[in-house]
């Protein structure tokens, strides 16, 4: 293993952070730490504010209030580039006329080391991303994704206290995208650079991050690890963009929710009375039942699992997913009985 980090991560804190444009508030009091190197996911739709407050942490940009602390010290009104920060953007950020090696030196160029010992780091760095034989090439002569994997080692090269993705892997194909976001871990785990991720991608998100920002609207939802923002969502705006959910009319009474007929517990931040459970497609079972409360109405085989969708009598539509052994005997017009997990759902309006 190459020694690419003598240190660990330093923390880093966005403080009660506000950014107005005109009649735009694009940050409306966006409070986020990470811990000393942690990957944090930025998830969110377009125009959540997530490219806003990573441009404020780089310094490219300037809250309107609120601070910016990287290792305990404020960096608020430090310029860009004394922020010591490694940044990756969307693919084609490279250099067209510089080969692959001295893209990855040129930070260091800026910087003032030496000839040798820039060559010496960009070289380990390119190992590290598993690029060490393309040190001559040009960027063209190169696929989007080692053009990434390039400009990650470009970015480490400098040893940035943070490292800032800002989608990075959006416009590469799909097949692509699941190999780099594993590589960008595996080499961040390595460094142990503390590194904040923003995507719209929520199964990139899930992957990648030991913990889940889900932004709406300038401001941070619920700030969670993967698993827990997918089981317990804090929201509805969270439950609703992070997975499939179905909603089924639902009555709340201490703590419990009836729910197709059954008892099942609700999460923090549920309401009371009547209302509607956001339910996980695979927290449904469905069994054949001439007397049952729905009915089959199309079957969709996924491989391993199969979706099947049925209709409640009051005309609502609820997605489940099962195991495809399990569905094989489920067909349109089949009357069915919906069985809930006792696993905790939220409650909405
Ligand atoms: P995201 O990265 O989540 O898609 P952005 O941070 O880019 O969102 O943008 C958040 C909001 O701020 C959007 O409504 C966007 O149009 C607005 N915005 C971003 N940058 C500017 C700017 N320089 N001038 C005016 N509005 C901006
Ligand atoms: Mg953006």
């Amino acid at each position: 293993m190459t020694d690419v980090s003598a240190e660990r991560g330093l923390a880093v804190e966005l403080s009660d952070l506000t950014r107005v444009y005109g009649e735009v508030r694009a940050l409306d009091g966006l409070t986020l730490r990470l811990e000393p190197g942690e990957l944090v996911c930025l998830l969110g739709p377009s125009g959540c504010g997530k490219t806003t407050a990573l441009r404020i942490l780089a310094g490219l940009d300037h809250p309107t209030s609120g601070t910016v602390s990287v290792g305990g010290k404020d960096l608020t009104r430090v310029p860009a580039n004394k922020r010591d920060m490694g940044m990756v953007f969307q693919a084609y950020s490279l250099f067209p006329h510089m080969t692959v090696i001295d893209n990855v030196a040129f930070g260091l160029k800026l910087r003032g080391r030496s000839g040798a010992s820039r060559r010496t780091r960009a070289g380990d760095m390119l190992d590290l991303v598993g690029l060490g034989q393309h040190a001559d090439r040009y960027a063209h002569q190169l696929s989007g994704g080692q053009q990434q994997r390039v400009a990650l080692a470009r970015a480490l090269a400098i040893e940035p206290s943070v490292l800032l993705l800002d989608e990075p892997l959006s416009a590469l194909d799909a097949k692509v995208r699941v190999q780099l976001r594993d590589e960008i871990r595996r080499v961040q785990i390595e460094v142990g650079t503390t590194t904040l991720f923003v995507t719209h991608d929520q199964e990139e998100a899930l992957a990648v991050a030991d913990r889940v920002g889900v932004m709406n609207a300038g401001r941070l939802e619920q700030l969670a690890p993967p698993a827990e923002l997918y089981s317990s969502p804090a929201s509805q705006f969270v439950g609703e963009f992070v997975g499939l959910s179905n909603r089924i009319p639902a009555e709340v009474q201490g703590g419990s929710a009836t729910v197709l007929g059954q008892a099942v517990p609700v999460l923090a931040g549920s309401g009371t009375g009547s209302g509607h459970a956001l339910v996980r497609p695979e927290a449904l079972s469905v069994v054949a039942d001439e007397s049952g409360h729905a009915t089959v109405t199309t079957v969709q085989f996924l491989g391993p699992l199969s979706r099947v969708t049925c209709t409640l009598v009051d005309g609502t539509d609820v997605v489940a997913q099962l195991a495809s052994s399990e569905a094989l005997r489920l067909e349109p017009g089949l009357r069915v009985r919906l069985e809930v997990a006792p696993s905790p759902v939220l409650v909405v309006a």
